[in-house]
């Protein structure tokens, strides 16, 4: 459904535009620039801070009429650094920050820059939630338009499980609804593949009631045994029941006994979010897999999952990413793992493994964008480095890492993807998926202007 479409009038593009606009030579540049991924440095032409809607449908003309390419930030959590580019004009979401929240009919329409965290601490105050990730300061629109996989996939799905709607801006600087009755099209595309659709202004969402969940972490010796066991052992537990295992040589911190510093452990992340008498014993098989070294699980009140939101802080980190869809952590993929992760100059590398089923998989694999339902398991390896400087260093190691693990086009999750070559994003999409999505692409977007993304040519 078209909204509306912003007229424009003689005196140019700018006027009515009420937002903020951030040239190069202004105090705040620098910060506004830069991303979450600190070794991702590019200077746009022009930074944009919108307040609405209608801004958006101007800044989106003033790109194309300047021929300036677009970039869309709302939480610049892009592995891949898409929330920021050179020579661009940056439309950046971030004042954008609104949640209005119906506590009787249980849905919610959030802002497109609001963050993860900021969302929930929202919503929960009524007892109520949308599932996102596991990061607090991820944005809701790039998580959201790329799936979203976070600690209750298994009980709600994935948080594209829960969006009912969204306006967006199209190319055509159109504001449109689409739901499963409006646009029913688009509203498939966005729904694992959004970024390449226009710019997504609002999403409204389903709430679930929640309180307190019993989580923590249970770090156990990663032998093969516990490897082995970890896949099947998380698929068979109770939905409630989400696991983020994550394998990494163990730091030397005092909580760790220091036996253990140095060697390779898993430290099993775990959130049940069912009855309270039903919790202990839905991770009593988790418990049993090894002997655990430490043990932080308790009730909690589900925010208390997510470190605090701190818009101001400055990146510090660069990362690579690299992600596959498994069937299950065979032999020789642990000893991938255990020779890379261990190996002398190894980086401080993590992989993290999400089981996944349950109400995610009850989805039909051709009802949103994403496609890679039936995957009982996603591994994502994480390389985070200080030195920004070795940037180059530490992509091309967990490249490496990756094509050993992985197959020439292995289903990959897109939010996971690092900096990869064009073509690696076919693995985000069984290839019926892709085809319709091109098609789509050349519907909404024929130009290819939402190209800073892990994009999706027009057929
Ligand atoms: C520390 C960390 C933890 C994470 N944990 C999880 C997790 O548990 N589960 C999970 O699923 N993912 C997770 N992710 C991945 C994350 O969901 C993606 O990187 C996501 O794209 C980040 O969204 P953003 O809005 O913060 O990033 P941005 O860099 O702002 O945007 C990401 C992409 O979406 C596009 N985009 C953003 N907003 C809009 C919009 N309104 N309209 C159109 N396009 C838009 C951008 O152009 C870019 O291509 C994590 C990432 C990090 C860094």
């Amino acid at each position: 459904m078209v909204l509306e479409q912003t007229t424009r009038d003689a005196s140019g593009v700018w006027r009515g535009f009420r937002g903020r606009v951030i040239a190069p030579d202004a105090d705040d540049y620098h910060r506004a620039r830069r991303v979450h991924n600190a070794a991702v440095d590019r200077h746009p032409a022009l930074i944009v801070r919108p307040t609405d809607a209608d801004d958006v449908s101007l800044a989106v003309a003033h790109a194309q009429e300047r021929g300036l390419p677009l970039v869309v930030r709302a939480g610049g959590h892009s592995m891949a650094g898409h929330g920021t580019g050179d020579g661009a004009l940056l439309l950046d979401l971030s004042a954008m920050r609104d949640v209005e929240i119906d506590a009787v009919g249980r849905t919610a329409w959030a802002d497109a820059g609001i963050l993860a965290g900021e969302y929930t601490a929202a919503t929960h105050a009524l007892g109520l939630i949308t599932p996102f990730g596991d990061t607090a300061r991820v944005g809701v629109a790039g998580i959201t338009l790329g799936g979203g996989v976070g600690w209750l996939v298994r009980k709600h799905g994935m948080t594209i499980d829960s969006l009912l709607a969204v306006e967006i801006v199209t190319a055509d600087g159109r504001r449109r609804l689409a739901s499963a009755v409006e646009e029913p099209d688009l509203f498939w595309a966005v729904r694992g593949a959004g970024a390449n659709f226009g710019v997504v202004t609002r999403l409204q969402f389903r709430l679930h009631p929640l309180g307190d969940v019993l989580a923590g972490d249970i770090l156990l010796p990663a032998t093969r045994d516990v490897l082995r066991s970890l896949v099947p052992v998380l698929l068979a537990a109770p939905d409630e029941l989400t696991a983020m295992p994550l394998m990494m040589t163990a730091p030397p911190d005092p909580e760790v006994p220091e036996e253990y510093h140095g060697r390779l452990v898993v430290k099993l992340s775990v959130a049940w979010s069912g009855a309270p008498d039903a919790g202990e014993r839905a991770l009593a098989p988790l418990r049993a897999l090894g002997a655990p070294i430490n043990d932080t699980v308790a009730w909690q009140p589900y925010p208390a999952l997510f470190t605090p939101v701190d818009r101001d802080a400055e990146p510090k980190w660069g990362v690579s990413s690299r992600s596959l869809f498994l069937d299950d952590l065979d032999d020789a993929t642990i000893e991938v793992i255990e020779r890379r992760l261990t190996e002398a100059d190894a980086p401080d590398a993590i992989v993290q493994l999400r089981v996944l089923g349950g109400a995610m998989a009850r989805v039909s694999g051709d009802a949103t964008a994403f496609g890679w339902r039936d995957r009982p398991a996603l591994l994502w390896l994480i390389t985070p480095y200080e030195d920004v400087g070795q940037a180059a260093t530490n992509e091309s190691w967990t490249a490496a890492f990756h094509a050993e693990l992985a197959a020439e086009g292995a289903a990959t999750y897109l939010n996971f993807m690092g900096a990869e070559d064009a073509d690696a994003v076919h693995g985000a999409y069984p290839a019926p998926t892709y085809a319709r999505l091109r098609e789509l692409k050349r519907r909404y977007d024929p130009a290819n202007v939402f190209r800073f993304n892990h994009n999706i040519r027009p057929a």
